[in-house]
This record gives C-alpha cells, structure tokens and sequence, in this order.
C-alpha cells in the first residue's frame, strides 16, 4: 500500500473470509426465521429527510443531538444517513397508505450508521436485521415478536442470552414515573453526573441507563414504573408476559430497563448475555444484541394517525461475535484437468456437479503437478481427474453417490 492509497473511514469495517460467512448465516436464519413468523421482507433508503430521525426518536436524545450523519444535497434538503430503521419504515407506512396492510409484519437488514466512538461491537457504520409489527394494539402482537426473536437467537446457535423486559407504561403512566423521577434526582442533583443533570430536565428516564458510578449509586433506590401503572397498563403486561410463559419464551423483570429513544411505550426489552456467558465474554461491555419494545406513539409524530406498533432491531456485527466465526462451505469436488484437451469435458462435469447441488470448484492451470498441488491444497473430498479424452476417475475417501448421481443425471438443455 502505497503513502497515498485513501484509508477507510474511521469506524466501517471490510467484512470478509468467516466473519462474512457468519454475517451470511445471520441474514440467511433471519430470512428462513422471519419466514415462519409470517413477516414480509421489504427494502427501504439508506437516507431519510433528517426531520424523519428528528421528529421520530426526539431532538434530546443521544441518537439526535450526537450521532447523526446529516448533510445538505445539493438541493438544500437536509438529509441524513438512517440512524436505525424504525422512524424510516414509520415514514414508509405512512407516504405508501400501508393501513392497508394492517397488521402489517414486516422485516429488513442493511447498513445504518451513527457517529459514535469506535471500539469493539461499535461502529458507525453497522448492520442490523429488524422486525416491526405496524398497526396492532394487542399484547399478543408483542408475543409473537418476542417469541420470534428468541427462536432466532436460538437457531443461530446463542446460548447464555436473556431477554430483560421491562414495561414503560401507558402516556399517562410514563408521565407519572417521569415526574416522579425528577423529584427523586432533583434532590440529590448536585452529586450527578453532568450529563445526568442535563438529562434531568429533558429525559430523566434516560438517567437510569447512566453508566456512569456518581449516577449508579442512586439507582437503585429510584422510583420504580410500577408505582405509577395504570391498571390498563399493568393488564397489558400482564398479557405479555403470561404469553411469554405459554411459548416457552424466557425472560426476566428488569425495573429500570429504559430506551434510549422518546417513541416507546408499555413493552421494552433487551436481550443481553448472562454474566459469565460465552457470549458476554465475547461481546464485553457492549452487551445488547437485540433490543426494541412498543412505539404507540411513533406515528403522530410525523403527523400519521395514532398508530400501534411494536418492533425490534439486533446488530448483526454483535450477533456474529456471540456466535464466533463459520467455516465457508467445505469442498466437496475438485475437477482437476490433467491436459487442456479435456476442458469441456470439465466445464460438462462441473454444470451438472453444481446444477446437483455439489460443492465444486476447477483447477485448469499451470503444470500438471502445479494443478495437483494447488488442488489437493483447496482440501476436497474428492478430486476429479479429467484426462486427454475427457475420461475422468474419482478419488479421496467416503461415499461419491451424491457426486455421481449429480454427473449422471438428466439436465436440460
Ligand atoms: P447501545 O446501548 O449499545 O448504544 P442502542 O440502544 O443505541 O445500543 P439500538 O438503537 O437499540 O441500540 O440498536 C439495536 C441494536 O443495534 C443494539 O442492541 C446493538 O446490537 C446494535 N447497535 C447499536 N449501535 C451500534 C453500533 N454503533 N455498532 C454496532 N452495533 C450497534
Ligand atoms: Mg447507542
């Protein structure tokens, strides 16, 4: 590389060899998995109008005020890069008259990206899968979202994680808890963290999230979202939990589990590995692999009528450190050409090879024993030797009845 080859922008990375097998896998499970579940598969635009972000998870939060790729077109539009897919699908349901579809299940995956500082399992540009069920007010629509999720987590193979689920309550309730919040935190605001007293004022939910010690040591002893449930409330999660129960989902009551964004409401929860977990060794501090909850109020904001819905979004990145790195499938046939008069006969074997479903690569160059070394190198389990005359031989060890079966069979023209 030479002085002035351009580096990659701080914080992207280049996916490759096993880790992008496993981000394959993860997509790949999502797809098979979202399928069961009935959700449909849509694509949406890597940018939004910015006030699509802004208006949608709130100006205060960290997402909006710190981590947002904006920027002016050359038309003088702000527009910025999605920052996570929820408030752009919002924005989707609302332009394209998707009530239509209602209850509308949908899942994606792609890029979104945040200006954060860059460590393990943090990037600014990253990748999730998300699942978001538009137009359903009923508990059971938080259920089946849950019990998707935790499907998936299991068919790729995660063990060691939790869903903690937590309940924010109703408006009403939510207000209730936030001004009780402020009048705990206000007394004790001094002896704050500074970010926590900004937060005061503006979010104080987000004051429960704080990572930070001067903060920790009062959590514990703040006001809990139950003292403040309505009954509706309380009834709804009731719903949700006990349908958790029946579907074998398992979960825990985490008290002050709070989102970071301003659209949830009732159902909040996050999947985090247990202490001592493969995977929370693997993931260390940035432990949430998949998070979401319940955004009634989403759709108001960016002036759609009042809406229920309740979604859910995992980064694939942190997915793939849970799961560790996959081999890339292994090879089943080399077709090895012996001389260059026997290479149509190779591309011949090599269409119905591929065309049965056999792994199969063709090794036609160099000196004959080049083409063995290099061959033998890739580690097939069998080798195809293809001759002068187009007679070819097998070798290696185990069963070759998928393999002939493959070159023998019918194809059509
Ligand atoms: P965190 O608390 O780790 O910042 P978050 O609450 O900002 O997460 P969400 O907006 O809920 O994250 O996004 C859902 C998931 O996307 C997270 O659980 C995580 O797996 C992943 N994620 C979020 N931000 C990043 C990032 N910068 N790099 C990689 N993955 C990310
Ligand atoms: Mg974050």
């Amino acid at each position: 590389m030479s002085k002035n080859t351009p580096k990659a922008i701080r914080g992207t990375q280049d996916i490759f060899g096993a880790d992008a097998e496993a981000f394959a896998f993860v997509v790949e499970t999502f797809e098979r998995v979202r399928r069961l579940y009935r959700f449909r598969r849509a694509e949406f635009p890597v940018f939004e109008k910015t006030e699509v972000f802004a208006r949608s998870l709130g100006e205060t939060t960290d997402v909006v005020s710190k981590e947002m790729y904006s920027f002016e077109d050359r038309g003088g539009d702000s527009l910025t890069l999605r920052p996570e897919f929820t408030a752009g699908i919002a924005r989707a349901y609302l332009t394209n008259g998707w009530q239509q579809h209602a209850p509308l299940k949908v899942a994606t995956h792609g890029p979104l990206f945040r200006y954060e500082r860059p460590q393990k399992g943090r990037y600014r540009q990253f990748h999730q899968i998300d699942a978001e069920i538009i137009g359903a007010a009923e508990p059971q629509a938080d259920v089946e979202l849950l019990a998707m999720a935790d499907q998936l987590l299991r068919e790729l193979g995660i063990e060691g994680v939790t869903l903690h689920l937590n309940t924010l309550g109703d408006a009403d309730s939510r207000e209730a808890w936030r001004a009780g919040l402020i009048d705990y935190f206000g007394k004790v605001r001094g002896d704050l963290s500074e970010d926590s007293q900004e937060r005061l004022e503006k979010n104080p939910l987000r004051i429960l999230d704080s990572k930070d010690p001067r903060d920790k040591a009062f959590l514990s002893d703040a006001p809990k979202i139950d003292a403040y449930l309505s009954d509706e409330a309380l009834a709804f999660f009731e719903s949700v939990t006990s349908g958790l129960d029946a579907a074998s989902v398992k979960w825990t009551r985490a008290e002050s589990l709070v989102r970071g964004l301003d659209y949830y409401r009732h159902t909040a929860f996050e999947f985090i590995p247990d202490e001592g977990s493969a995977a929370a060794d693997a993931l260390g501090t940035q432990s949430t692999v998949l998070g979401g909850g319940r955004y009634d109020g989403l759709m108001e904001s960016l002036g759609g009528p009042a809406t229920p819905a309740v979604g859910w979004a995992a980064g694939i990145e942190r997915l793939i450190m849970s799961i560790g790195e996959r081999e890339e499938a292994p090879l089943e046939a080399m077709v090895l050409v012996e001389h260059d008069a026997g290479l149509a006969e190779a591309n011949r074997l090599l269409a119905n090879l591929r065309a049965g479903g056999v792994v199969a690569e063709i090794m036609a160059t160099g000196s004959l024993k080049k083409r063995y070394d290099k061959a033998v190198k890739q580690g097939p389990k069998h080798i195809l030797r293809v001759n002068e005359t187009g007679y070819y031989s097998i070798s290696g060890e185990g069963d070759t009845s998928r393999i002939v079966a493959a070159i023998n069979a019918e194809t059509s023209p």
